[in-house]
């Protein structure tokens, strides 16, 4: 079996590589992190080199990427920041859904300024009493007349809260445990939607955030595709969203390992290199190892997609695997880099807490385990 990229899939990666290099750099991340800022040059930039269409057909503008082109993007995005392959990524699930099943109507009020960098998305399925159960969901959309009347509590809600940002939110229409659900495209300043942003400590350039929904109403034709399909659609890009988690997780994993290596062979102590002394250079091959075979996961899952396969035990399995390994290598970076690994400005710490995270979301990695188990008849 032959591993190594095509012609066209290297040049995609080195493209992607030398963007970033420029335009995502340490010190970038770093003041975005540290003031909460959305990287909006970052996403403007991507938009004009046609990125932001990379999971959109060209018929409606996109390009269309495959997955294995697409797990390259992600992997390029998450070696700098993972933050900022998230900013990137969460509309673009969005873009996909709306290009599947939304009206022409919608592909041109949604979809078109998009593609341009000028609006955002964000999906809203978490309810603080639905984490992991995400079916147990219990906010309501209710026909009145031409308009839908929304009522409940969100959670979690990535991006919500940015200028130009539309949120794609998951309600009930019917009692139905699946086929109960209908998604809502709903623009951020709608009245009655009181949007709070949350205090956590990774995901700070997107943000995170908490609503409610007191009688909000939407237009009737704020709903995307049919009524009682919405469960369905967001369930569509659950392979491309874990298979994107993973990638850039190797991406960031790089880095931290590649941070520590450098670390410790400059670091002297007892008048030698920290990287001389045995239990720290087993510990970052041991990592080297495990980096190696999480890539090969991601790979391997993108590549049974872009067959047009079904693939998700294989995104599951990645998307845990990288996670952890991402955390081991941060969790070892810390400990190698001693007090300094405290400081921002050595970047581990924001490796460490951004690992944290992968093991929760996007699927935590207790519910991952579940999907693979029951692939294997468990
Ligand atoms: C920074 C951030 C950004 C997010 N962005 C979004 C977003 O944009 N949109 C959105 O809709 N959601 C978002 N989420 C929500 C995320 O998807 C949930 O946090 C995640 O699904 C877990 O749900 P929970 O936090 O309620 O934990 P819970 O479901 O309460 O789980 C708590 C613990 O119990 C374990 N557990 C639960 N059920 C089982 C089981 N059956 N077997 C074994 N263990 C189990 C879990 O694995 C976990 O370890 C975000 C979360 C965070 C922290």
């Amino acid at each position: 079996m032959d591993f190594s990229f095509t012609e066209e899939q290297r040049i995609w990666h080195d493209t992607l590589h030398s963007f970033m290099e420029k335009e995502v750099s340490r010190e970038y991340t770093r003041e975005h992190d540290a003031n909460r800022d959305f990287p909006e040059d970052v996403y403007r930039k991507m938009a004009d080199q046609g990125w932001l269409g990379l999971m959109v057909p060209e018929e409606d503008g996109g390009v269309a990427a495959d997955p294995i082109m697409f797990a390259i993007f992600c992997e390029a995005i998450g070696k700098h920041s993972l933050d900022t392959a998230a900013c990137i990524m969460t509309s673009m699930f969005t873009a996909g859904n709306i290009s599947r099943h939304g009206t022409p109507e919608q592909k041109q009020k949604y979809l078109q300024p998009f593609l341009k960098g000028d609006a955002k998305f964000s999906i809203s399925i978490s309810e603080p009493g639905s984490g992991s159960d995400a079916a147990s969901a219990r906010s309501t959309a209710r026909l009145e007349g031409d308009e839908w009347v929304l009522n409940g509590n969100k959670v979690w809600c990535s991006g919500a809260q940015l200028p130009g940002a539309t949120i794609a939110i998951l309600a009930r229409t019917d009692q139905d445990r699946y086929n109960g659900f209908s998604l809502f495209l709903v623009p951020n300043t709608t009245p009655g939607l009181d949007i709070k942003k949350m205090n956590t400590v990774v995901r700070k350039s997107l943000g995170t955030t908490e609503f409610f929904m007191d009688n909000m109403r939407i237009p009737k034709n704020a709903i995307l595709g049919e009524v009682g399909r919405g469960w369905h659609y967001i369930g569509e890009h659950l392979e491309y969203e874990r298979l994107s988690i993973a990638a850039s997780q190797v991406g960031n994993a790089r880095t931290a390992l590649d941070d520590t290596i450098r670390y410790t062979k400059d670091r002297k102590q007892f008048g030698k290199p920290l990287s001389s002394f045995q239990v720290l250079k087993h510990r970052m091959a041991q990592n080297e190892a495990e980096l190696a075979a999480a890539r090969l996961l991601v790979y391997s899952a993108a590549s049974k997609m872009a067959r047009g396969e079904r693939a998700v035990k294989e995104v599951s399995m990645a998307k845990l695997i990288t996670s952890e390994t991402l955390f081991r290598i941060a969790f070892n970076g810390m400990q190698a880099l001693g007090g300094y690994a405290q400081l921002p400005e050595y970047d581990m710490e924001r490796y460490f807490r951004e690992a944290k995270h992968g093991m929760v979301g996007g699927g935590t990695n207790e519910i991952l385990r579940s999907i693979i188990a029951k692939d294997m008849g468990l």
